[in-house]
């Protein structure tokens, strides 16, 4: 596959925005008169290394891929509509979603005034190959799929996954935010195999950091020299990669013991759960949260928001009728969904 021909043209051709400080490995014993900045000393006075050098070193170790095949955004929110603005041509490309899915892609699809091809999940969600590569055509850019994938909560299959890098011709974006849930193996693994693939993770979910805003992509070098080019150039604060690498350090283990907590409970809720007869289903989860069939969800859904419980409704999106997603809580919070849940 060659790249350049996936890229928007005009991204092709853009000459990134450099500042003098570009070009510093390092900003020490040098005197700084070339951002405007103010000169008196304070934590903030100076503008952020731009590519982040310090926490990418320190996220390279943490997951096993080389610092230049790592883009850090604010949120990896931030590194989907990036994706969208270097493959996308408004009004012209398309991209292919499995239906149901992550929401963002749609909304980030629509921003640009890009074409969304939903292709249904079989009824238990998995990934129907055959009909993914039938909805696309030469102007198919870019294939996302969630994996755990959200809101249903179940691994696609990795051999499916891997047939449509094989075949698909544009970029598979594989959005891992809750593989730490999961018994998969990150496709960061396969890196290395598939110039076309982007594995996006976040510090939003296991790691516990929503508020802070940092998410990862991983991809080729070649991709990651687009998103420096396209990205804006201060895009994560000193303060977030302070925190970040202050976080990485001293809560490993803690994230580690949290993650295993939150299992777990999910299967503890989930066991729990299954002695209800208000609920038709329990599917399958390797994530953060349970996706239930209610028989009547309205019913389940009032009373726990009555009982200030607040879950998502899903009963809308495809083969999710009758449906809720429920977040795996604290073991207090867990324990008051399912009395509330028991009351009906
Ligand atoms: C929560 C979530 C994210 C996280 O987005 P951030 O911008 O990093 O907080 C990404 N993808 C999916 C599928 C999610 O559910």
């Amino acid at each position: 596959m060659r790249l350049s021909s996936l890229v928007r043209p005009n991204i092709l051709a853009l000459k990134a925005y450099s500042s003098a400080r570009d070009e510093y490995q390092s900003t020490e014993d040098v005197t700084l008169l070339d951002a405007n900045e103010n000169p008196y000393e304070s934590n903030y006075n100076r503008y952020p290394d731009p590519y982040q050098r310090e926490l990418k070193s320190q996220i390279s170790e943490l997951k096993g891929v080389d610092t230049n095949c790592i883009f850090l955004g604010n949120g990896s929110d931030e590194a989907i509509d990036l994706i969208f603005r270097i493959f996308c041509e408004p009004t012209l490309d398309n991209i292919i979603i499995p239906d149901p899915t992550y929401g963002m892609y749609e909304v980030s699809a629509a921003i640009q005034n890009i074409e969304v091809r939903r292709v249904p999940l079989s009824q238990n969600f998995e990934l129907k190959t055959d009909d993914i590569l039938a909805a696309t055509d030469i102007r198919s850019k870019v294939l996302f799929l969630c994996n755990p994938n959200n809101p249903t909560g179940n691994l696609l299959d990795k051999n499916s996954i891997k047939e449509l890098l094989e075949r698909f011709n544009g970029i598979v974006v594989i959005d891992e935010a809750y593989v730490d849930f999961s018994n998969s193996d990150s496709f960061t693994n396969e890196l290395d195999q598939y110039d076309n693939l982007i594995v996006l993770q976040t510090f939003s979910k296991a790691w516990g950091l929503a508020g802070l805003r940092l998410g990862m992509a991983f991809c080729s070098e070649e991709i990651i020299k687009l998103f420096n080019k396209v990205k804006a150039p201060y895009n994560l604060s000193i303060s977030t990669q302070r925190l970040a690498l202050d976080l990485l350090r001293e809560t490993k283990a803690s994230t580690e013991a949290n993650i295993k907590s939150i299992i777990e409970s999910r299967e503890y809720v989930r066991q729990e759960l299954g002695k209800m007869d208000i609920i038709d289903k329990i599917y399958d989860s390797e994530s953060n949260f349970l996706l239930v069939k209610f028989k009547n969800h309205e019913t389940a859904y009032n009373q726990l928001k009555f009982s200030k419980l607040i879950v998502r409704d899903r009963s809308k999106a495809l083969n999710c009728n009758g449906c809720l997603r429920i977040t795996i809580g604290t073991p207090k919070e867990n324990e008051n969904l399912i009395k509330t849940l028991k009351a009906l």
